[in-house]
């Protein structure tokens, strides 16, 4: 018998608001942290968490994951882990926590943290990357893994297990298809607000001879900025010269293009707004886009207005443009609403705004049963270690489909993590293979002890020139 015996959590902050990295019209110095945390055993199994935060505010993070951790001390692992279902609830369940969202804010995604470090434990137990530990479950484990509460009116714990039973057959093909091919992959880090046209210019060629085909490219700070700087990503990514070697250029009329605004050589643009428009400006603004093409408009708006989604998405469909969010949508109600109300084309769940693995599995179901894309959000620092299992797991079990799909890819920081990332020269993701590497979120105990805010060896150096 394992019994949890205590955690650990470290406010790691690395300064990116040095280089403009991760810039956007809403996000302007980032400096991308993670708060972190491992549950200890009374044997050698650990599990490493973390959520994502971008700077001030982490140690708040932090202080919420002691909270929610706290109700693990003492547990048994072999009763968590059999109804990881259920230990979610047990986690969401503290009465006077959940007085502080309920299920949204500080509280939700520093439940996220441990719900992940929990599920990087049980993967870390049998061996298996946690993607491999979720595919090879039967329907109904997976769906005991997952939560059903508040969302039975748009998905039922039977429907869903049908739907599972449904994709079981082709798991093993599918499987073994994207371990060959990988999980293809967009590439964000080109287009940052923050970035000149020269660094855009170099980024995207880079990109383009990297294998990539969707790029994506912030918008809304000033609209003649934007078409400026998409017409000239639009010039690299639509021009055939530019193709890496024997690469021919994507059909925009086949199934993987179709609907997507492809341009000649099937590349594909995407805008990202971070929410910075009302629901009428954002409707004037991104007309104003059409010529640079955009398969969709992110985070048009506030990322609570569902039906804002909704009256953007009917206002841009003449264009060709599709709505697409979920970074900051804070629950899986808020995706039920988003789908409920023809909101969205792509979901882009966030691995740690969710609360965690489990609440991820419950968003996939419904997307699946309602034919939406489901694109994870990326970058920061983790969460492209993270997302490829979600994608993978969506890939095998549930959805069956990924030739449509994209998981964004943000080349930064992945230095810092013991198993970190790693994309092809095809443009897609490596499948995670090693069996001791869990979610793969283990960051270096070098880069905790340089990091860790305020007192890390970095920072004391900073404060003290
Ligand atoms: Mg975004």
């Amino acid at each position: 018998m394992t019994k949890i015996t205590g955690f650990e959590t470290h406010d790691v902050r690395f300064p990116t608001s040095l280089t403009g990295d991760g810039t956007d019209a809403m996000n302007t110095d980032c400096d991308y942290s993670s708060a972190y945390v491992t549950l200890f055993t009374d044997s050698s199994l650990v599990g490493h968490g973390m959520t994502f935060t971008i700077g001030r505010g982490n140690e708040i993070v932090c202080a919420a994951i002691k909270e929610v951790s706290k109700r693990l001390v003492g547990k048994d692992t072999e009763d968590l882990f059999s109804d990881m279902g259920s230990a979610w609830d047990y986690l969401l369940a503290d009465p006077q926590l959940r007085w502080i969202g309920p299920e949204k804010g500080v509280i939700h995604i520093a439940t996220g943290a441990v719900n992940n470090a929990l599920w990087d434990m049980f993967a870390r137990s049998r061996k298996k990357p946690l993607w491999k530990l979720i595919i090879d479950f039967t329907p109904e484990e997976l769906v005991n893994a997952a939560t059903f509460r508040y969302i039975s009116d748009a998905i039922t714990k039977d429907e869903a297990l049908a739907l599972l039973k449904d994709k079981a057959d082709g798991k093993a093909e599918r499987e073994k298809e994207v371990r060959k091919l990988g999980y293809p992959a967009y590439v964000t880090s080109a287009g940052w607000l923050g970035y000149s046209d020269e660094k855009i210019v170099k980024l995207t060629k880079e990109a383009v001879a990297g294998g990539f085909n969707h790029f994506k490219m912030k918008v809304g700070a000033n609209q003649a900025d934007d078409i400026r700087r998409g017409t000239l990503i639009r010039s690299i990514i639509d021009d055939p010269q530019y193709l890496p070697k024997g690469v021919a250029p994507g059909d925009p009329s086949s199934h993987s293009l179709r609907g997507k605004n492809a341009g000649p050589t099937g590349a594909v643009l995407m805008i990202d707004a971070n929410q910075v428009w009302d629901v009428s400006e954002a409707i004037d603004y991104v007309k104003g886009l059409a010529s640079i093409k955009p398969w969709f408009i992110e985070e048009p708006t506030a990322p609570d207005d569902v039906l804002g989604h909704g009256t953007i998405r009917r206002a841009l469909k003449p264009y060709g443009i599709g709505v697409a969010t979920g970074e900051h949508a804070h629950n899986r109600v808020v995706f039920k609403q988003l789908i409920q109300a023809d909101a969205i084309d792509v979901a882009q769940i966030d691995s740690c705004r969710l609360a965690g693995v489990t609440e991820v599995l419950s968003v996939l179901l419904m997307a699946a049963k309602y034919g939406i894309l489901v694109c994870p959000h990326a970058g920061g620092v983790g969460l492209c270690e993270y997302v490829i299992h979600l994608s993978l797991i969506d890939y095998i079990s549930i959805s069956g489909s990924m030739e449509r799909n994209v998981l964004e890819y943000v080349d930064h920081l992945h230095e810092h993590f013991k198993n970190p990332c790693s994309i092809n020269p095809q443009g897609r993701y490596n499948v995670p293979t090693n069996p001791d590497e869990g979610y793969s979120i283990e960051m270096h105990k070098d880069s905790i002890a340089a990091y860790e805010w305020p007192s890390g060896s970095y920072w004391a150096q900073k404060t003290s020139e």
